[in-house]
């Protein structure tokens, strides 16, 4: 079932969108060699409740912390550790806060110091197939068309676009339906309505899409060992086209 927001539900969720995005701003700016990913997650921590919000991610199924933050070839659901920020390390943030009641959630991805090229050009294509897919998002399109319109960027680079994890209706619940997914398939999924609310997020290899679960339960990496980006936002669905709801301003 999609739950269709009302204007003042909007309201809460571009309240909620944007203690987010200050969030992962802030985490973003933490961003340097020799910062532990532990304390990334103390600033996203103390950002969303500073606003009077509460990180959707602490707790969540069990979840230990208030911020994914995945290095390299992790992906997404790393836990944030005592691990130590190398230069030219690539870190995806992925932040989620609920004000009064409802859920804003996005994901960045960060290099630490100067990176490589070929890991700045992923970052670069991983944002881009964002905004590729929201172009799509608008009233009388279908889910599925957001799904190829990132799928055909991501793969005109030669990358992988992974299939095994995908965006999220959002709303009340962190994860609602519809499911959002990063690639086209027969399923072309519900047409899209004014007051939808959805997370799309891009999630992209340099090489395959194949992806495991490490033994904390947790941690998603690649396969074949290959780096990783990540980028979401919460949008929705409005008569004038998509809004993006994670927004800073
Ligand atoms: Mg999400």
């Amino acid at each position: 079932m999609i739950y269709i927001k009302s204007d003042d539900e909007l309201e809460l969720m571009r309240k909620a969108g944007r203690i987010a995005a200050l969030a992962r701003e802030a985490a973003a700016e933490c961003i340097k060699p020799g910062v532990t990913t532990r304390s990334i997650d103390s600033t996203v921590k103390r950002v969303i409740q500073s606003y009077g919000a509460t990180p959707s991610f602490l707790g969540y199924a069990g979840f230990p912390a208030s911020a994914c933050i995945s290095v390299n070839d992790e992906l997404i659901h790393g836990i944030p550790s005592g691990r130590v920020l190398q230069e030219g390390d690539v870190v995806k943030i992925d932040v989620g806060a609920k004000y009064k009641g409802f859920h804003g959630d996005c994901a960045g991805t960060y290099g630490v110091g100067t990176i490589s090229p070929e890991a700045q050009k992923l970052i670069d294509v991983t944002k881009q197939s964002f905004f590729e897919g929201m172009k799509a998002a608008v009233i009388g399109n279908r889910i599925g068309d957001i799904s190829a319109a990132v799928q055909n960027y991501v793969e005109s680079f030669g990358y992988g676009v992974i299939r095994d994890y995908v965006g999220h209706g959002i709303g009340k619940a962190l994860h609602e339906s519809p499911e959002v997914p990063n690639y086209a398939s027969k399923i072309r999924g519900p047409r899209l309505e004014k007051g939808m609310t959805i997370a799309v997020e891009p999630m992209v290899a340099i090489g395959s899409y194949q992806i495991k679960v490490l033994s904390n339960d947790w941690t998603v990496v690649t396969c074949d060992g290959s780096l990783t980006a990540h980028y979401e936002n919460t949008i929705a669905i409005l008569d004038d086209g998509p809004v993006i709801l994670t927004d800073p301003r």
